[in-house]
């Protein structure tokens, strides 16, 4: 700090990353940040902060951000600078040719998880109002989707039931498909305090991550399973717990339905359905899974994390559903230190969903079909409203490939690098008439653009981001926007210029029209917001200062519904050509694709992803650590350097997808989740051979 000077100001604002929802103190001198200080009253975080956090911001005034707007006629012409007039004009006219010549169903728009939830919420508004149909979605379609399924067929809403404090008071912790030490740094670091003082702690994870052995820690089972058997693994935890007695009867008499609890409990009685008729299958001893249940069961307050190693695969709503189905049954939702909790991994992931960016639902999860809930909308915004739900991602890519959708508006996503098989994103872009991608830097997708709007990083915008736990925390200004707009205004720029007559002048007056049509947001205002700090929703007149645990006296559906969690394989089977399982996960450094770590000064990046392979697999192919490995899937291939490691187990490698060139998605598969097309990511079936590099 005393190289640039003293501090002038600091303004406290929300980490951009992970969906902990960390709150800073940004001092500031000038426009310059000197430095991020973790803020003490942030009640997310307490004071504490990772590595990524500290330092995020310095991707906002890196050299590679494109602050002019650009376009082009053809993916292949060079990019031109225009004025922002000219190229929102362009935009807006190109998107209404398409609509006159192709129909009103041609175009559509993606949301960021990155943004705020006033800029989700206006782009859902854009698509609802200004383009006249529901194509509208987000990348929760490729990570968590399931939650926002199982969680709102279980229990009615679609979000993780408790605060983040909760875990103090939690006996026996489950981690399932989940690495918080290094994906959610700051709450994984709680989650071992916990252990450290006597919570017992059960892993159930392909891979041996740090909860499951590390200094001071070591869980009482880890359960690694074979990539793919989370599912076959749930309900036989549930056939312990009700063949061994250990149902909470009372709970579940008085909270949930009897009926289809009677159900579920008799079909997941069946023999078929015990630890020793799937131990061999899934690859973990049976009395390790009866001893886990049975902890889980009776241990006292039982809290379940997951994270994507449970959404990411073709029955990832029916696990979301399978542990919603564990913790009614043993009564372990509804107070302090149990429930069910997705870790949510970006920023802003919860609020995209709750904004309404999903194409059959409205802001709050209500879906478009409700007559009631439309009229809201209708009236406020003077337009009817189309009651079909409109295409997801991969729907309006294959439709685009087809030659029926022609346009999209994409904000602060990059589809190309984050979305499943590769190539058939590309062919869809390629395809479309208008390409409008809104980042901070020329990202893949980009590649395949017509029109470039410059992006805002969280520094240069006021507005909210809610964290997994449903915190809504304000994001502050603290400097101007590098490139005239912040996302929001640019969306409204746009909307004017397709004939709607938006005039919103700040943030606080979207969250009003939020607050205004959505129940679960009722009271929520940015006075409330610096009055107690932040809020978590439902946040209306039933619970005026928000809700940190959910469903205390009754679910918001009614009664807590068991559903049947039949076990179905995966289409993605190994075989002799591909005879080993890849599964993926996240390094604590790096985010995501690495647009943004990658590009801050404290992290350098000095190493690639690498392949972890178990020593008997690497042996066996004469593969030695530091070896560059060819890794080869029905759907690709890509080249990594090997790490030998029995982390994995034989038969499973792994690999983190930070890095550019590892291309992960050129090698993954097209199958998807059956309820929501949430791409299997955590499951492809590869050969790997030794390589002389890529
Ligand atoms: Fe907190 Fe996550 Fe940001 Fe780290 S990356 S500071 S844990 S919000």
């Amino acid at each position: 700090v005393l190289e640039h000077g003293m501090p002038e100001r600091s303004v406290v604002t929300t980490c951009a990353y992970c969906g902990v929802g960390c709150s800073f103190k940004a001092e500031v001198k000038g426009d310059e940040v000197l430095r991020m200080v973790p803020y003490k009253g942030g009640e997310a975080n307490h004071g504490h902060s990772c590595v990524k956090g500290r330092f995020a911001y310095g991707y906002a005034t890196h050299r590679d951000r494109i602050l002019k707007p650009m376009i082009r006629e053809r993916i292949s012409d060079p990019w031109r600078e225009v004025s922002w007039e000219e190229a929102i004009s362009h935009a807006a006219s190109e998107f209404r040719r398409i609509q006159y010549q192709y129909g009103r169903a041609s175009i559509g728009g993606i949301t960021s998880s990155r943004c705020t939830n006033e800029e989700t919420y206006l782009v859902q508004k854009l698509v609802r109002q200004g383009f006249g149909n529901n194509n509208v979605d987000t990348c929760a379609r490729v990570c968590h989707s399931p939650t926002g399924y199982g969680l709102g067929q279980a229990y009615g809403t679609s979000a993780g039931t408790q605060d983040f404090d909760s875990v103090e008071e939690s006996d026996v912790i489950v981690v399932i498909g989940a690495n918080p030490t290094d994906a959610h740094p700051v709450f994984g670091s709680r989650m071992k305090k916990r252990i450290r003082e006597g919570a017992r702690l059960i892993v159930i994870d392909p891979r041996r991550t740090d909860l499951v052995k590390s200094p001071h820690i070591r869980a009482d089972y880890h359960l690694a399973l074979r990539p793919g058997t989370n599912v076959a693994m749930l309900t036989a935890i549930a056939h312990v717990i009700v063949t061994e007695g250990l149902v909470n009867e009372q709970f579940v008499r008085e909270r949930c339905e009897w009926d289809a609890f009677q159900d579920w409990a008799e079909f997941v009685a069946d023999e078929a359905n015990s630890p020793e008729a799937i131990a061999d299958y899934i690859g973990v001893p049976a009395e390790d899974i009866r001893g886990a249940a049975r902890l889980y069961a009776t241990g006292g307050n039982g809290a379940i994390y997951y994270g994507l190693g449970v959404t990411e695969h073709s029955q990832g709503s029916t696990s979301v559903m399978a542990i919603a189905n564990l913790a009614m049954a043993t009564g372990n939702i509804g107070r302090r230190g149990v429930g069910v909790n997705p870790l949510r991994g970006q920023n802003n992931v919860q609020g995209s969903c709750d904004m309404g960016s999903f194409p059959h639902e409205l802001p709050g999860y209500r879906h478009i079909s409700g007559d009631a809930t439309r009229a809201i909308f209708e009236e406020l915004w003077g337009v009817k409203l189309d009651n079909e739900p409109g295409l997801r991602i991969p729907n309006m890519l294959d439709a685009a490939v087809d030659g029926t959708f022609k346009g999209i508006y994409v904000q602060g996503e990059d589809i190309l690098q984050s979305d499943p098989d590769t190539h058939h994103v590309a062919a869809g872009l390629a395809a479309m008439e208008c390409v409008v991608v809104q980042d901070l830097f020329l990202n893949e997708t980009a590649n395949y653009a017509h029109v470039f709007l410059p992006g805002s990083t969280f520094m240069e915008k006021d507005g909210t981001f809610t964290n997994a736990e449903r915190r809504i925390n304000r994001v502050r200004k603290v400097m101007e926007p590098k490139a005239r707009y912040a996302d929001w205004e640019a969306t409204q720029e746009l909307a004017r210029a397709l004939g709607f007559d938006w005039n919103y002048t700040h943030p606080s007056q979207i969250m009003d029209e939020i607050a205004a049509t959505t129940p679960s947001f009722a009271n929520v205002s940015y006075e409330l917001l610096e009055k107690m700090g932040s809020v978590q929703w439902p946040c209306n007149d039933s619970a005026p200062e928000g809700t940190p645990i959910m469903h205390l006296d009754g679910f918001v559906r009614g009664k807590g519904k068991f559903i049947r969690t039949e076990y179905v394989a995966t289409d993605e089977k190994t075989g002799p050509r591909f005879p080993l399982l890849l599964t993926t996960g996240r390094i604590l450094s790096q985010y995501n694709v690495g647009a943004q770590t990658r590009r801050t000064d404290n992290v350098v990046w000095h190493d690639e992803d690498r392949l972890e392979i178990h020593p008997h697999d690497a042996e066996h192919r004469g593969i030695r650590n530091g070896d560059w490995v060819r890794v080869a899937s029905r759907a690709g291939e890509t080249t990594l350097r090997a790490l030998i490691t029995d982390r994995v187990s034989p038969g499973v490698v792994y690999t983190t997808f930070h890095h550019p060139l590892t291309q992960a998605n050129v090698v993954t598969t097209d199958y998807s989740d059956w309820a929501t097309n949430c791409p299997e990511y955590k499951v492809t079936a590869v050969q790997i051979m030794p390589s002389n590099g890529p």
